[in-house]
């Protein structure tokens, strides 16, 4: 039973959002005041909602504290970018930014959006200001208890895909869902937007004055490419088409991947099929779902507020009828699961106005900008030569180079290879198939290593000869699952410092979660035991089947004595469940 079935009282955020006079908290006086370091708890909440998490360098945690010193405080400032797309003025001004203001690098996330991290308190109204009038992007939902950055399909407009319109309903949906109050522009852009005066509101027609219970997540795509992984999102938006016609939309509704170690009463959650919704009426029918979980949304545990809760609860067929009475009329039920891709599109292909594109493998999402030789150097040298006209961000936390003119070519191969920007010719499988999320230094949330340490364990890896096996391994700091980790082939989640949880089979399609194998894998041993799994499979498969297939086959006590052998106590097993 969970505490919201038991204890009905509002969380403490729920208060704070209450009384936040429309999300302005004390935000605009706490920025002003020098002789103040940080943010307190009630506005370190509001804060999210404007796109920044308060933060300190975990690196220098303790070397601070012995020295008698406050922590490192910096922040973390997230720009929401509807479906990851950039024009080549956005990238370049994205990327002066976080030079000017932040640790000089860019984070791409597993969202589609870019992230600054190490933000001195001090810039902070500068970075958020420039965010929206020098690129032209906001961080406004990028964070918070609202419907978060809309994922897209990034080959949305590309190829046989454009005619979907599926990037118009991304930004149509972005723009729907936004928090109306007017104290974003007052804060940050001294009451403007595109240079307009922002009237002074604090209505929220659809969100309310409590927002929504926890973040709410939505993706459109494709079924031919699903790296958004529909599945995982609150609302799922799974376009249905025939040769390229747009017939409708599958809604996969409640999904979501986070979990809390040791609490049972948290699980990541698979989606589930509902309706069916047809272009006219997608807007009010995702409109309508997501008012049922602001009213029905556990309001008093954060750790059971996500939608998923509330639909694993209730069941769809309560869903349904809760959905149908606040329409007015009943939908088809959604079509059953179509065949699954997934393309990460990294390496060259031409597009459909005869242009090429060419998408770069980014190491876990980060592109650097140390010195003239570095990635951001060489992607700024790209844009201003005007070699290619726009960016996308995918899921996969990679970079696609859009509108390159076919002559342009060797110029921009040539610019890739100088500054170590992969098309992916020259990395092995399994890096390429790898992610991690951010975790330590700045995450607060990290229990152990995963964007520093994953390219050491898979380097590891392809030094025992693993590097061409196609198997995704997703790695986290913690079970907060940023990158969507139970989804994964093999995932790797964070216990302690040095301490890992390895789960397995999953699938590259999205549609299967992992399941425990080993509740507590020291570091040094997981290259071992990751090794002995791909061997299994190797030579039981001979790679004819998928990994994270044959792993689900196996089943946890066929992989953990797999992944023992000639080692057998080196890891805790998982108790029977
Ligand atoms: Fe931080 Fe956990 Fe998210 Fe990683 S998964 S970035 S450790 S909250």
């Amino acid at each position: 039973m969970s505490s919201s079935q038991t204890d009905q009282t509002p969380s403490k955020v729920e208060l704070i959002k209450a009384q936040s006079d429309g999300l302005a908290g004390d935000i605009a006086q706490i920025l002003a005041d020098p002789q103040v370091s940080h943010f307190d708890e009630d506005n370190l909440q509001l804060l999210k909602f404007h796109g920044s998490y308060q933060q300190d360098d975990r690196d220098l945690r303790i070397p601070r504290k012995r020295a008698g010193l406050d922590k490192a405080w910096m922040f973390m400032v997230r720009a929401r970018i509807p479906g990851g797309q950039l024009s080549a003025r956005q990238f370049l001004a994205m990327e002066e930014l976080g030079r000017r203001y932040a640790n000089g690098t860019l984070r791409l996330t597993s969202r589609q959006g870019i992230q600054y991290h190490g933000v001195g308190k001090e810039n902070l109204k500068a970075m958020v200001a420039a965010i929206n009038q020098e690129a032209e992007l906001t961080t406004l939902g990028a964070c918070g208890d609202v419907n978060r950055n809309v994922m897209c399909d990034p080959a949305a407009r590309l190829d046989w895909r454009a005619g979907l319109a599926m990037h118009e309903l991304c930004e149509r949906i972005a723009r729907h869902f936004e928090a109306q109050s007017s104290s974003y522009w007052e804060i940050w852009c001294d009451g403007e937007r595109d240079g307009q005066p922002v009237p002074h509101n604090r209505e929220e027609p659809i969100y309310g004055t409590h927002y929504m219970p926890r973040k709410f997540k939505m993706a459109v795509a494709v079924p031919e490419n699903n790296s958004v992984q529909l599945y995982s999102q609150d609302i799922g938006i799974e376009v249905v088409h025939e040769g390229g016609r747009l017939l409708g939309y599958d809604l996969i509704v409640g999904g979501g991947m986070g979990s809390s170690h040791g609490n049972a009463a948290t699980f990541p959650r698979l989606g589930t099929r509902l309706v069916r919704a047809n272009p006219s009426e997608i807007l009010e029918v995702v409109e309508a779902i997501l008012t049922i979980q602001r009213d029905f949304g556990d309001r008093s545990d954060r750790k059971r507020a996500r939608f998923k809760y509330l639909v694993e609860e209730r069941g769809a067929d309560w869903l349904r009828g809760e959905l149908f009475r606040r329409l007015g009329r009943e939908l088809a039920p959604a079509g059953p699961l179509p065949a699954y891709g997934n393309d990460d599109m990294v390496g060259w292909r031409e597009t459909n106005d005869g242009r090429l594109m060419v998408g770069l493998h980014v190491l876990n999402g980060r592109l650097r900008s140390e010195g003239e030789s570095s990635q951001l150097a060489g992607l700024r040298r790209i844009f201003e030569a005007d070699l290619a006209e726009g960016a996308m961000i995918t899921p996969l936390q990679d970079l696609v180079l859009t509108g390159i003119a076919p002559a342009d070519r060797d110029a921009v191969a040539a610019i890739l290879g100088e500054h170590g920007l992969s098309d992916g010719q020259n990395i092995s499988r399994l890096r390429r198939l790898s992610m991690a999320c951010v975790a330590l230094p700045t995450c607060g949330l990290a229990l152990a290593e995963s964007e520093r340490y994953l390219p050491t364990l898979v380097g590891e890896l392809e030094a025992l000869g693993d590097g061409d096996a196609p198997v995704q391994i997703l790695m986290t700091g913690c079970p907060n699952a940023c990158i969507r980790t139970p989804l994964g082939e093999l995932a790797l989640v964070g216990r302690g410092p040095g301490k890992y949880a390895l789960s397995a089979g999953g699938s590259q399609q999205g549609t299967r979660l992992t399941f425990p194998v080993l509740e507590k894998v020291d570091d040094a041993q997981l290259a071992g035991i990751i090794h002995r799994l791909i061997g299994a499979w190797r030579e039981e498969t001979r790679q004819g089947v998928p990994f994270g297939d044959w792993a689900a086959a196996q089943g946890a006590e066929a992989l953990r004595r797999l992944a023992g052998e000639g080692n057998q106590d080196s890891h805790e097993p998982l108790p029977n469940p």
